[in-house]
């Protein structure tokens, strides 16, 4: 399954000639990840092709990449693709279990790469006494401080903008790449930065000498215009014309495949026709666009401290402060979601209260 296909660090645009990845990887979400119209996501699956077919004893990446080079120009793209990709990545690749992130064994690059993302997503990043310096002048807020959390750990919760600049900036932006490299989703574009504030959780840990702060959970929170609501599992029904209209749009991008293609369906009951978000949880939404003032396109906490409430703090302050003087709340429909699968599914159950919405985030400009 294309699914399995994931990025790693041999095709990140530093890298000019990735020794086991094509770079078109790099720009191309997984399936399922609503971030692109179908063509982009097609392409990307394509990608395997150019990978050589060479048996594992191959080793020199460069005549590696050569062969695929010539091998993609010569054969038809579909077909076998999914075959190599596995055949070849049994030798080279490895996936790590803590972070989920594939890389090439036995490259330095790839393994010092690595190394750190993986200790950033399990762990956290650094909220050093340099941050913390420049936070009063960058106009970082403690929204909340000396927040306990069941572990007995103490930490606050801090906001700012995203376009901060100097050392906060700098961190901000690893802190970003590591999120977008967890959840497998495409950068945050400028535009929806610009109307988003930070907020971080910073999980204090008493030193012998000083006390030193870790970013152990994300939420970008965004001003938005519109999203859709959740249908309640009563609303699915199991009807044939469902199930085959699931499998055909389910890869389309939301917004745009709104009303029309499946509203013919004849099958489907006077209710407007519902729109399938993801379909291996099952969530569909009602395709009308609704006033919703906040959306958060990303939420991020580093796997060890999951499970503590983090994520719910934050969202929860992000709503209580987002617009100043008024207080958003999630069961009244006033908070979306543009990733509704993995970690953020469970958040949109619980936290959410069955009231959050899904939006795409760049169609709220
Ligand atoms: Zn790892």
């Amino acid at each position: 399954m294309p699914a399995e296909i994931k990025r790693t660090y041999s095709t990140r645009a530093a890298k000019p000639a990735p020794p086991s990845s094509p770079p078109s990887e790099l720009t191309s979400p997984p399936p399922l990840k609503r971030k692109r119209p179908l063509a982009d996501r097609l392409t990307g699956t394509n990608t395997p092709s150019k990978k050589p077919r060479r048996a594992p004893g191959a080793t020199a990446s460069k005549s590696k990449s050569k062969a695929g080079d010539s091998s993609a120009a010569t054969k038809p793209k579909q077909g076998k693709l999914t075959q190599l990709h596995f055949s070849l990545d049994t030798p080279t690749l490895r996936t790590c279990p803590l972070c989920d992130l594939s890389y090439t064994r036995g490259a330095p690059d790839d393994e010092a790469l690595h190394k750190a993302h993986c200790a950033r997503v399990q762990r956290g990043l650094e909220w050093g006494r340099e941050e913390q310096r420049e936070a009063e002048k960058a106009g970082v807020e403690e929204l909340e401080s000396s927040v306990k959390l069941p572990n007995g750990a103490r930490g606050r919760i801090v906001c700012f903008r995203p376009d901060v600049g100097g050392k906060i900036g700098a961190k901000l932006a690893i802190l970003l790449d590591t999120i977008r490299l967890a959840l497998s989703s495409p950068p945050l574009s400028p535009a929806v930065l610009q109307r988003s504030k930070i907020y971080l959780f910073l999980l204090s840990t008493p030193g012998a000498s000083t006390t030193r702060e870790k970013i152990v959970g994300c939420v970008v929170a965004q001003r938005i215009s519109t999203a859709m609501a959740i249908a309640n599992p009563a609303e699915l029904s199991p009807s044939s014309s469902q199930t085959s209209s699931q499998e055909s749009t389910t890869t389309a991008s939301l917004p745009s495949s709104q009303s029309e293609p499946l509203s013919a369906s004849p099958a489907s009951s006077p209710a407007p026709a519902l729109l399938p978000v993801d379909s291996a949880s099952n969530l569909y939404v009602h395709p009308a666009p609704l006033s919703t003032p906040l959306g958060i396109p990303r939420l991020f906490v580093s796997s060890a401290h999951r499970r503590l409430g983090i994520a719910s703090r934050l969202l929860s302050v992000a709503a209580q402060t987002f617009i100043l003087g008024c207080p958003l709340d999630p069961a009244k429909g006033e908070v979306a979601f543009t990733q509704p699968t993995g970690a953020g599914k469970a958040v949109l159950e619980t936290w959410g209260r069955g009231g959050v919405r899904i939006y795409e985030e760049e169609q709220n400009m």
